[in-house]
């Protein structure tokens, strides 16, 4: 039977699951990013020829400048800083962590953009932005953000 509504309280609600699996391309950029991350553990940015900005993630054109991003692309060097962060006290279930969890976003000098990523060996009343961080990769890697485990804080050299 179809009832008007008249008012969204008054629409009938049906709860229930529905299992979606998503599966996206990386395209032309994003798999050559991960490439590098997987096969060198590199960080690559392309530079845009107009701007100068080094665009992390890389991208094929520079989104203000409205031309097409110039080889070679080049690996960030040295440690990235927090540009931004947050402290996490429940996962995305809503369920208490164990110990809060910090996650930061993390840039380099010289690049637009950045990774959001989780950030530890570091107490989170300790984070400060600008903080120099450095990632910790994993043994085995994939060809996926998981290919870092995370951000410490970078070790004085
Ligand atoms: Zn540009």
């Amino acid at each position: 039977m179809l009832d008007k509504i008249h008012q969204s309280r008054q629409a009938r609600q049906v709860t229930g699951e529905i299992p979606i699996h998503h599966r996206y391309t990386l395209g032309v950029a994003g798999e050559r990013f991960f490439k590098a991350l997987r096969d060198r553990q590199e960080l690559l940015a392309s530079p845009c020829p107009q701007c100068r900005d080094r665009l992390l993630p890389p991208k094929l054109y520079c989104e203000r400048c409205f031309v097409e991003t110039t080889e070679p692309w080049e690996a960030v060097e040295g440690a990235g800083f927090v540009r931004s962060f947050t402290v996490l006290h429940r996962s995305l279930e809503e369920e208490a962590l164990p110990r809060p969890e910090v996650v930061a976003m993390i840039s380099w000098p010289g690049v637009r953009g950045g990774l959001i990523h989780r950030l530890q060996e570091v107490e989170p009343h300790r984070v400060t932005l600008g903080m120099a961080v450095s990632p910790v990769w994993a043994p085995q890697r994939v060809g996926a953000m998981s290919d870092i485990l995370y951000f410490r804080p970078a070790q004085a050299d």
